[in-house]
């Protein structure tokens, strides 16, 4: 299934947390380190730091709501701020 926030890619949990185009801008506020999921990412280290990192890229999920259902025309996101009038 391609991704709803681009439609270039399909929607895989790699490509919407460190590819999307369409989570740019949201990327950029974050700090670095935490887009990496690879095996060796330190976000998986069972430490300060790992925990520090894991902090973050859950918030990231959670502030864009990724894998919420991408509503056509309130594209590509919904931001928390949006939704809690
Ligand atoms: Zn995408």
């Amino acid at each position: 299934m391609l991704c709803p926030r681009c439609e270039n890619e399909p929607e895989t949990f790699e490509h919407v947390i460190a590819d999307c185009q369409a989570l740019a801008s949201a990327r950029a506020e974050q700090p670095d380190g935490i887009f990496d999921i690879s095996p060796e990412s330190l976000v998986w280290a069972e430490n300060k730091k790992g925990w520090d990192l894991m902090k973050y890229l859950i918030s990231f999920i959670s502030l864009n709501k990724l894998n919420f259902p991408t509503v056509m025309d309130v594209f590509p996101f919904t931001r928390a701020s949006q939704i809690q009038s």
